[in-house]
């Protein structure tokens, strides 16, 4: 960003703070550093879209915390621990758990959250990660291999 998209001033500072946030339901939230960039001219506050997709990770981690559900931190461990053991693939993990395409990168960017389901199968296999070998044995006869 060269220039102030509201009012086209060149004076932008980058700028990290807490942004507080009212939820319907957990009334107000604060998200800590925030990143932006500020024109001091205007002094509306911007982000990039890399900037944004922080936002909603930050976001739905507090959102999490409140829930009592895995933050993306810790499901990025649990993946990370799993592909390293089993030497299997994102995608390949997926299908053995039967979630949906792309949902480990989804609930780790924070676009989505996962469900208590998904959320009590990851803590399982974090526990004991001899489960997916216990899931794959389960499902051999009765789906065909994806
Ligand atoms: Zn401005």
């Amino acid at each position: 960003m060269k220039n102030c998209p509201n009012c086209d001033s060149k004076e932008l500072k980058k700028v990290k703070r807490d942004v507080s946030l009212n939820h319907p339901e957990y009334g107000e939230l604060v998200l800590k550093d925030i990143a932006g960039t500020e024109c001091q001219n205007c002094k509306e506050v911007f982000m990039s879209p890399k900037e944004n997709i922080e936002y909603t990770r930050q976001l739905t981690d507090v959102l999490r915390e409140r829930e009592n559900l895995l933050t993306s931190e810790e499901i990025v461990a649990i993946v990370a621990k799993i592909r390293r053991q089993y030497k299997i693939s994102q995608r390949k993990f997926e299908i053995i758990l039967g979630i949906g395409e792309k949902s480990f990168s989804r609930w780790i960017s924070g676009k989505v959250k996962q469900s208590i389901s998904s959320d009590n199968m990851l803590r399982m296999i974090r526990e004991n990660p001899r489960y997916i070998a216990k899931i794959q044995r389960l499902r051999i006869h009765s789906k065909k291999e994806a």
